[in-house]
């Protein structure tokens, strides 16, 4: 016999609480998985904006930096004409024929003097200005590298998620598909129903507060419920809680609890 029609026999006998509660329990398999792989997805798409961040701002850094060069360029071509233009002077003053003549060449040569001191510092400040964004590349680059690393191992752990979940996935599906045809269309309505709504509190057990009276409650919603309930229950009909709306059966502590205390 094959395992699918062995499975079918089994769920002959079981009723339709029971059934429905077979497929709510794939549904939380199914759940519990995806919210792994989930948790893995986000995790990397982190990842992945921060390293678009990073490479943003490297760029913005970079052109900062060729800024800062040209205008050091800039300043350093000026150096240069002046000292080309005070050299020329220098010839023209050893050539002045009058004192009046010399005079007004060295007071140009002064000025370009203080001139070439003002340049001077601003290619001093650019070269600092350029050693900070020098800094601030490096460890951008730095903070960079290791978040590419922590990409990677994101990356790497979403796969092994996925493709871990991918087999058992299918499997849960099928098996769902299974389950899911042995229970009344509408009733599994209802539950997809409470799924979307009430994920895991789609189903409820009950809890037994008093044996021998016969309290009960309802572990989602913790509403005392009404005695006929734990009767339905117990005849294997579906019952819903009264006052959450939540599907309700007994799992294995309710059923023991319902035990005479001699039997335990
Ligand atoms: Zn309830």
């Amino acid at each position: 016999m094959s395992e699918a029609g062995g499975r079918q026999e089994e769920h002959a006998g079981m009723n339709e609480t029971t059934k429905l509660l077979a497929v709510f329990k794939v549904e939380q398999k199914l759940r519990g998985l995806r919210s792994r792989l989930d948790a893995a997805e986000r995790f990397l798409s982190e990842q992945e904006s921060q390293l678009a961040k990073n490479t943003q701002q490297l760029e913005s850094l970079a052109s900062q930096h060729r800024q800062v060069a040209a205008s050091t360029k800039e300043n350093e071509d000026e150096i240069a004409r002046i000292d080309a233009r005070v050299e020329k002077l220098r010839e023209e003053m050893n050539t002045a024929r009058t004192n009046k003549e010399y005079q007004a060449f060295l007071v140009e040569v002064n000025g370009l003097k203080i001139e070439r001191g003002r340049v001077e510092e601003e290619i001093l400040a650019l070269l600092e200005k350029s050693e900070a964004i020098k800094a601030e590349i490096e460890k951008i680059e730095h903070d960079r590298d290791e978040r590419d690393s922590v990409r990677k191992i994101a990356k790497k752990d979403r796969d092994t998620r996925n493709k871990e979940i991918e087999g058992r996935v299918k499997e849960l599906m099928s098996e769902r598909e299974e389950l899911a045809a042995e229970v009344q269309p509408r009733i599994l309505s209802d539950l997809e129903r409470l799924l979307r709504e009430r994920e895991d509190e789609a189903m409820a057990s009950i809890e037994v507060l008093d044996r021998k009276r016969h309290e009960i409650s309802c572990s989602s919603c913790m509403m005392t419920l009404p005695i006929e309930v734990l009767s339905t229950l117990l005849s294997g009909r579906l019952t819903l809680c009264s006052n959450c709306g939540c599907f309700l059966y007994i799992d294995d502590d309710a059923v023991e609890a319902l035990q005479p205390a001699s039997k335990r």
